[in-house]
């Protein structure tokens, strides 16, 4: 995982039919806050505003056409989910605990709670899972503060994954066993073994290339600095690990 980088300016459609979208909801939860505590209510969302085809293209430019949280490529392969990093529907703080509801209603059309992601972080491994260090610290409603939550799942818009998590080879693992990089590897399934097999072909390729370039041979060992430079850069795919191997 690597930091995000979102345009300051969030696309026309969640300033405009987001934010209308975003009143309405916030009052029809005024009106009857306790039915949707129990569920008895629940919310509906319009996946034409949040996943809006402005909204997909900018998020692809900030995350330079990876998963925000795996750091796969799926451009050429699949659309991409945008995954709200609080959940819209509904919580849980740990694995196998009921929903709670409702969700994070008043920030489904929010920029900064706004990721695109491959299908399995999204809907296989994070899915409602959204657990708190201070779990009563929660907001619960619109009229509560989310800036004083203490989230255990970094956000890579608002945090520098990698002062978190580094890797061993294609291993992930928290730096110094911190916690919150503890559940980011486990809640996203960082560990996987399909994703751990792409990350250790890719870094075949990393040692192959600083090999050319300790042997020194020119011009190949020139030309193997210049990729394993580009492989670095934030748009390559596990970039985190790549730089981590090369440190
Ligand atoms: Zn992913």
């Amino acid at each position: 995982m690597i930091r995000v980088r979102k345009s300051a300016v969030p696309p026309e459609v969640l300033r405009t039919k987001g934010a209308r979208a975003r009143r309405a909801l916030t009052a029809a939860y005024s009106r009857a806050p306790r039915s949707y505590q129990s569920g008895r209510k629940s919310f509906e969302f319009d996946s034409g505003i949040y996943a809006h085809e402005t909204v997909k293209q900018a998020l692809r430019e900030a995350q330079h056409d990876k998963c925000a949280f795996c750091e796969s490529n799926f451009a050429h392969i699949s659309y991409g989910d945008v995954e709200h990093f609080r959940p819209k529907g509904g919580w849980s703080q740990k694995e196998g605990e009921p929903l709670t509801q409702p969700g994070y209603y008043w920030l489904v059309y929010e920029w900064a709670n706004l990721f695109l992601s491959c299908t399995l972080c999204n809907q296989k491994f994070k899915s409602n899972l959204f657990p708190l260090q201070t779990p009563t610290r929660r907001a619960r409603s619109h009229q509560d503060e989310v800036s004083l939550e203490d989230p255990l799942l970094l956000d890579p818009a608002v945090d520098e994954p990698e002062a978190f998590i580094s890797f061993r080879k294609e291993v992930p693992y928290a730096l110094k066993g911190n916690r919150r990089g503890r559940t980011t590897i486990h809640i996203l399934g960082l560990q996987r073994a399909e994703l751990a097999e792409q990350r250790r072909k890719h870094l075949d390729h990393v040692q192959s290339l600083r090999d050319l370039v300790d042997i020194g041979v020119e011009p190949y060992a020139t030309r193997a600095r210049k990729l394993l430079q580009r492989m670095q850069h934030d748009s390559e795919e596990y970039a985190a690990m790549t730089r981590a191997f090369l440190r």
